[in-house]
């Protein structure tokens, strides 16, 4: 029972201490919460950029509706024709079902 009253005084002596600070804590907690914002914010520290494959040997393919060469990384596939763009392929669709 000691303790208990012992525990009940000190939970009361550390909430009238944040009642008589709380001003001091909630601007703690402000820029708290603004230093962590500011963290999220800022882009992650500075990685070396890989080299994305080895930039020489890219492989072109030829877009069958259009004729211009892209990077096979950045064609649309679709079986074993490579689009330049998503548009073209569209167009090739709309186009084979019209025949
Ligand atoms: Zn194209």
């Amino acid at each position: 029972m000691k303790w208990l009253i012992i525990l009940g005084l000190i939970l009361l002596l550390i909430a009238v201490v944040a009642w008589h600070f709380r001003k001091h804590i909630q601007s703690a907690w402000f820029i708290y919460q603004t230093f962590r914002k500011m963290r999220q914010m800022r882009p992650p520290a500075e990685k070396p950029l890989e080299p994305k494959a080895k930039s020489g040997d890219t492989e072109l393919v030829r877009c069958p509706k259009c004729g211009k060469w892209t990077p096979k990384d950045d064609a649309v596939k679709l079986k074993s024709d490579f689009f330049c763009s998503l548009a073209c392929l569209e167009e090739t669709m709309a186009f084979n079902r019209r025949q």
